[in-house]
């Protein structure tokens, strides 16, 4: 048994002072997945900083229409913030969809960022995993991978993405505000989540001992008719197989904003910028939504394993949209 030390923070410059100077000190906070990994000998710090007594779970609603999520906000308090669930229902949505309840009431909105990969081959802590040790390949490449990515892989690591609530936030795009030892940082979300590439260790750009504070959601309109669906394997406590993030905005017939993103299917949150593109200014038609739909899968590669991931995708990204505009114009 590997010894660890326990601190409890009370300030958030103390905190981060005290993981950035040792790189074998981590954050707690909910602790639904730091916790997993240290029993599998996953992850291994040698001392815990737990950060749940700092000021950082409050929930605002700004006076532009955006809101500002603290960290440490429990996924089920989001879900159920009247602001939230006004200004962007996919937020709430995709929360409500992911984990337990007992998980949800527990996981912070900061952990969820940071939540690691379930790939098992990650989580047994012996099979080649370039993730979990640069270099010694990939267990999934040649093994079980029905569940992993067809968008944004690498040869090196083909883990999909986990969160529901990241894809959400993809969607609208959220800001990442830190604290480092140095001062504050905000991070654009389409930066935040890395794709494997040659590195599928590194996966944010934070730096050691640089801490999560909030989540911002910048004022969106037409983010009020949105919606987050998700297929999986069974109907709750399930990963997605695929997801869609989705808000769009009709105009006499004529998609006049929209918003997309895609989970289950990519090595990151994956914002479907392509479909965007395609969509915007066009008909919306269920002929239009599959166009998008297919442009947008084009890029897959699949194993044999995961060849049904785009096809789902492309039907689940058109009933996304049907869904929404099925009543006609919305603005
Ligand atoms: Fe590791 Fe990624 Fe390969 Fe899974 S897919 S075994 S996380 S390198």
């Amino acid at each position: 048994m590997r010894p660890i030390s326990y601190l409890r923070a009370e300030d958030i410059d103390g905190a981060v002072r005290t993981v950035t100077a040792d790189p074998d000190t981590h954050f707690l906070a909910g602790g639904t997945t730091e916790v997993d990994l240290l029993r599998q000998g996953v992850l291994t710090p040698r001392r815990l900083v737990d950060i749940n007594r700092l000021q950082l779970a409050g929930i605002e609603a700004l006076p532009e229409g955006g809101v500002r999520i603290g960290a440490l906000a429990r996924m089920s308090d989001v879900a159920a913030d009247p602001a939230v669930r006004e200004r962007f229902p996919l937020v709430s949505r995709a929360l409500v969809l992911g984990a337990s309840a007992q998980l949800r009431h527990m996981a912070s909105m900061g952990g969820n960022m940071l939540q690691k990969v379930r790939c098992g081959y990650y989580r047994d802590g012996e099979s080649a995993c370039n993730k979990r040790r640069p270099g010694s390949g990939c267990a999934a490449l040649g093994g079980i991978s029905r569940t992993h990515a067809v968008l944004g892989t690498s040869e090196h690591c083909i883990a999909t993405h986990p969160s529901d609530v990241a894809v959400a936030l993809v969607a609208l795009d959220a800001r990442i505000h830190t604290r480092t030892s140095g001062g504050e940082r905000v991070h654009d979300i389409d930066g935040f989540f890395l794709e494997p590439g040659d590195t599928p260790d590194r996966e944010h750009p934070l730096e050691h001992g640089e801490l999560i504070t909030a989540i911002e959601l910048p004022p969106l309109p037409l983010a009020r008719h949105s919606s987050y669906l998700k297929v999986r394997d069974r109907e709750s406590y399930e990963f997605a197989l695929v997801s869609v993030a989705a808000a769009i905005s009709v105009e006499s017939g004529v998609i006049s904003g929209v918003r997309l993103a895609l989970g289950g299917i990519g090595t990151r949150p994956w914002r479907a910028r392509r479909a965007e593109e395609l969509l915007l200014g066009a008909p919306a038609t269920p002929e239009n939504f599959a166009r998008a739909a297919r442009e947008e899968l084009s890029a897959a590669r699949t194993t044999a394993m995961n060849a049904f991931k785009p096809e789902l995708a492309r039907r689940t990204l058109v009933r996304a949209l049907e869904t929404l505009t099925r009543d006609g114009d919305r603005r």
